[in-house]
């Protein structure tokens, strides 16, 4: 089974892909977290990411598609994967389909996690408290949102169109959400 996971900052998505990553016995793959590793290691790539995450702002297509083309062609993705974070613009999406068609795969679902706006800001605010990351304060949070708005909502079109998207209700302790996913995937 091969899966995106969807959703604004704050909707629970890593939650979610990490557990679904451990049902479909897949890579859990997660842009973020491989841009935070990157910056903690300050490797070139980090060094490159950083300025870009902690204004809220994307990373730039070039640096993202390369990395993603990299990890999806190492083995533990080859049968199974969740991809988190990824892709979040139109030209992300074209890549993603181009590395897919060389792999000789293509996607099973795209899992959306709808959560009201101000829900989802008072998720961040909170988790601001004990996340220790730099794009967690209340600006950057907020313009982490619009951009989402502008960059990625769009995307949730695309994939409806192509019939691979399930909506899923993100409001709701983690196991039901879970539960709500699992009813939803392809069979
Ligand atoms: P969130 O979903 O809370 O915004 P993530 O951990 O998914 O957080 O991503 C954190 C930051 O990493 C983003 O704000 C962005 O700067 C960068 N990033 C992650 N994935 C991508 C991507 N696909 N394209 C561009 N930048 C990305």
């Amino acid at each position: 089974m091969r899966l995106l996971i969807m959703g604004p900052p704050g909707a629970g998505k890593g939650t979610q892909a990490v557990s679904l990553a451990e049902r479909i016995g897949g890579a859990h793959i997660s842009t973020g977290d491989i841009f935070r590793a990157n910056v903690q290691q300050q490797s070139d790539l980090g060094r490159e990411a950083q300025r870009f995450m902690d204004a809220g702002e994307y990373v730039p297509d070039e640096i993202t598609n390369a990395m993603v083309r990299d990890r999806l062609g190492q083995d533990d993705a080859r049968e199974a994967f969740i991809l988190d974070g990824y892709p979040r613009t139109l030209d992300q999406v074209a890549t993603l389909d181009g590395i897919l068609n060389d792999l000789g795969s293509g996607l099973d679902g795209v899992v959306e996690l709808v959560v009201d706006p101000e829900e989802l800001i008072q998720r961040l605010l909170k988790r601001a408290e004990t996340s220790g990351r730099a794009d967690d304060t209340e600006d950057v949070i907020r313009h982490r949102q619009q951009v989402y708005t502008a960059e990625t909502a769009p995307l949730v079109d695309v994939y409806g169109q192509r019939g691979l998207l399930m909506q899923i209700d993100g409001v709701g302790d983690v196991a039901e959400v879970a539960t709500r996913i699992d009813d939803a995937l392809p069979a």
